[in-house]
């Protein structure tokens, strides 16, 4: 269940009882941390018929002690007798030999607890080729998960190279992180993941309407052409054979290439920036264990300087990649961007004060632009995160603004949502941006707001200022 719809119980209730009622019976979470209160609605959902499905949880957990207390908690959320499957998430060559050592590592606590009963299975969950290849073949691991889909088939296919079990193996990111669809159809996607035969296929849905989707495109699966026409800039595959003296992630960096030359360059940015700290010597000695004949320290050296050119002059790809001359240029069209009207319990709202036009010097919602092939919950979700540092959740849309300036030569369509914070403190995270961020109550709110703003918080009286306002904020 994708974190930006978070239902309420009872919709994660009756949409779960509809996905088993349609024949999915196992469904895949996480703690907390990780996947909000998943756990526990697949719990109320399933909890009076635990032996007709299997649920898989799992824990960035990896030594013993952290495991354990992660079991624990998940038993006391979920508040079931046992769970089917419990795994270790995110197992990388950095970390493998600490998770699956028997007697200190997350593995020892997860052996205990299925020996004590708490669980059924032991999975597990990684990235990586040869950590996939070689957990699937210990005896006591029941399920692996890797990703696999057009972009990063490669890993998948050297996982088998390397003697995955292919009877454990379940496929996640099969929609690449939710960013191919934009790309290839769903149905394709699907298609593509099981040609190669895993167990199971793992899709995130957060609405009926995505089931209903889910369950046509898995009919049309069968009958779908499983290879789809290559995707551009997909020279490379991960398939995780290149190796760097340097350190340097080359399957990583080049995937946030393409990711970025596909159109998804704020993303790709980030990504980028995490995942870089070496710097490419043009040495070539990764060109010789390339199976694809990549150009890898060229392409690499292209994306540095995108990167870098992002990182200097605070652009955003999307400009560095139009100078390069590799994306069309700009046209005069109307974009689409989100705005969070993020109130607190004492009934207050949260503003920025803009420091850039337009409308420099007005308050304004946090928000920010839809990228290419992102949904307007996951963007409003992503620009609260880097505007003012915060999880949030979406509470409802509170409708849309034709933020049209032509003196400013500005044309929005404005989507705004009322939010509430899950985690965090907000701050004021960019600070180029906005000169400062104030909490204002809802009945003294600053005259100088944006178009935006202004629309935002007349929309927000119309619809809480009735029944729901007295929910929000409860008054003797
Ligand atoms: S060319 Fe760059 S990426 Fe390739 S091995 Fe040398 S430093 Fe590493
Ligand atoms: S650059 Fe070549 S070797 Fe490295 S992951 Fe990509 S396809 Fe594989």
């Amino acid at each position: 269940m994708p974190r930006h719809f978070n239902p309420t119980l009872s919709d994660a209730v009756e949409l779960l009882h509809k996905a088993y009622d349609s024949g999915i019976s196992f469904f895949d979470t996480a703690i907390e941390d990780e996947y909000g209160d998943s756990e526990a609605k697949i719990a109320a959902a399933f909890r009076t018929k635990w032996d007709s499905v299997v649920v898989s949880s799992k824990a960035r957990a990896y030594t013993r002690e952290s495991m354990e207390a992660s079991i624990r908690g998940s038993i006391e959320r979920m508040q079931v007798p046992y769970i089917h499957l419990y795994g270790i998430h995110q197992v990388s060559p950095e970390n493998v030999d600490i998770s699956l050592d028997p007697k200190r590592g997350a593995l020892r606590a997860l052996l205990d607890a299925r020996e004590q009963g708490k669980i059924r299975g032991i999975a597990l969950g990684t990235h990586h080729a040869a950590v996939a290849a070689e957990a699937s073949k210990l005896d006591c691991i029941s399920m692996v998960q890797l990703p696999c889909n057009p972009l990063e088939y490669g890993l998948f296919d050297t996982a088998c190279e390397k003697g995955l079990v292919l009877e454990k193996a379940v496929f996640h990111k099969v929609y690449g992180a939710g960013i191919l669809p934009a790309l290839i159809p769903t149905a394709t996607l699907l298609s593509f993941a099981f040609a190669r035969s895993p167990v199971a296929v793992l899709v995130g849905i957060g609405t009926e309407r995505e089931l209903e989707q889910l369950l046509s495109d898995y009919q049309k699966s069968a009958t779908v052409d499983p290879q789809p026409a290559p995707l551009p800039h997909s020279e490379c595959n991960r398939c995780q054979k290149c190796i760097c003296p340097e350190g340097i992630n080359i399957p990583k960096i080049l995937r946030y290439r393409a990711y970025a030359l596909l159109g998804f360059h704020r993303w790709a940015a980030h990504g980028f920036e995490k995942n870089y700290t070496v710097q490419c010597t043009q040495c070539g000695a990764c060109l010789s264990t390339c199976p694809r004949e990549v150009r890898i320290p060229e392409l690499i050296a292209q994306a540095e300087a995108w990167f870098a050119d992002l990182a200097a002059y605070n652009e955003r790809p999307v400009s560095v990649l139009q100078k390069a001359g590799r994306l069309n240029p700009p046209e005069r069209h109307p974009r689409v961007g989100v705005g969070a009207v993020v109130l607190n319990d004492a009934n207050e709202v949260l503003l920025l004060l803009r420091r850039k036009a337009p409308e420099r010097g007005c308050w304004t919602i946090p928000g920010g632009a839809v990228e290419f092939g992102e949904t307007i919950e996951d963007a409003i979700i992503r620009e609260v995160q880097e505007e003012i540092g915060v999880r949030c959740g979406i509470t409802k849309m509170l409708g849309i603004t034709n933020h049209i300036l032509p003196g400013e030569g500005t044309h929005w369509v404005a989507p705004a949502f009322l939010v509430r914070i899950l985690s965090g403190t907000p701050r004021n995270m960019e600070p180029d941006s906005h000169t400062r961020m104030e909490w204002f109550p809802i009945d003294s709110l600053p005259s100088n707001s944006t178009m935006t703003t202004t629309e935002a918080l007349r929309r927000l009286n119309l619809h809480l200022s009735k029944p729901l306002w007295t929910q929000l904020a409860p008054r003797p």
